[in-house]
């Protein structure tokens, strides 16, 4: 197993990518803390899976934008579990508004989810990381729209492009501490993110048609990027970003 005796928190580790990231780090040792935020079923039900498997995993809730949940995260892993070695900031939200029709509270609530929430689980995972010695990982699920745009997901694109440059400059700050920070850059993954295209025939169609893979990603498939990331293995991996999108940012229609 590439992760036996390592602690991992997984932030929206109830559903879609972040649910699959909780079972996959579990199924390779790790004892992980799934962050919720309502869906408290759910996160007990990805707890249930893990236990099943012989795992071991916390349940805890909180709001990623408010900085005293997110220590309130570490705290209670640090005194269940003892250390954090993995940190996966992956809770995102999207408001799907355009820069003409985003509203303040638009602007505040996705970056405080999408931004604020990563840049500090990066800095509370940190701290205990270096407290506790022998370095960690920081693993930012972004996105393809750190660098592409999406009309009409505005302020989603501008905070995954400031996710993208809290991976940079805090892989470098953090980088003498042992202590790597890496992006992951999903394309469009099969989660309830996006169930509305998903499930709207023609939008689906025109989404597959703009993927080179022909296909979208299983959020499994983000998910054994992040455990070999989150392994001794990613450890010359720091201060980038990993996309996993089937070849979306590339696609050209050849003309
Ligand atoms: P999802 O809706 O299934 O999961 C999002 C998770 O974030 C949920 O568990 C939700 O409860 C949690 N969350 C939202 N606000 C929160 C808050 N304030 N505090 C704590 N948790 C909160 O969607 P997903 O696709 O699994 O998204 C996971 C991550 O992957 C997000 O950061 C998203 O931006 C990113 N992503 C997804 C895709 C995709 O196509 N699905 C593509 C690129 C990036």
């Amino acid at each position: 197993m590439l992760l036996e005796n390592k602690v991992a928190i997984v932030t929206g580790g109830d559903s879609g990518i972040g649910r699959a990231i909780s079972l996959e780090l579990a199924k390779e040792g790790a004892a992980v803390a799934i962050n919720y935020r309502r869906n408290e079923q759910a996160a007990h039900e990805v707890k249930q899976l893990i236990e099943q498997a012989s795992g071991k995993a916390l349940v805890v809730q909180g709001d990623v934008s408010s900085l005293a949940d997110l220590q309130t995260l570490v705290d209670r892993t640090v005194e269940t579990f003892g250390r954090v070695d993995i940190m996966v900031n992956n809770a995102g939200m999207e408001t799907r508004t355009s820069v003409l029709d985003s509203t303040e509270k638009d602007f505040d609530s996705v970056i405080g989810v999408n931004l604020k929430g990563p840049f500090f689980g990066t800095q509370l995972a940190a701290k205990q990381m270096i407290k506790q010695g022998g370095g960690g990982r920081i693993i930012n699920i972004s996105s393809v729209h750190e660098d592409w745009p999406m009309p009409g997901n505005s302020p989603y694109c501008c905070a995954k492009g400031g996710v993208r440059m809290l991976t940079r400059n805090a892989g470098v700050e953090l980088a003498p501490h042992g202590i790597t920070v890496v992006g992951v850059g999903p394309g469009a993954i099969d989660t309830p993110i996006n169930k509305e295209t998903l499930e709207d025939p023609a939008k689906s169609t025109a989404l597959k048609k703009a993927i080179p893979a022909g296909r979208v990603g299983t959020p499994e498939e983000v998910a054994g990027l992040v455990v070999w990331l989150g392994s001794d293995k990613g450890a010359y991996v720091t201060a980038t970003t990993y996309f996993i999108d089937g070849g979306i940012m590339q696609g050209s229609v050849g003309l």
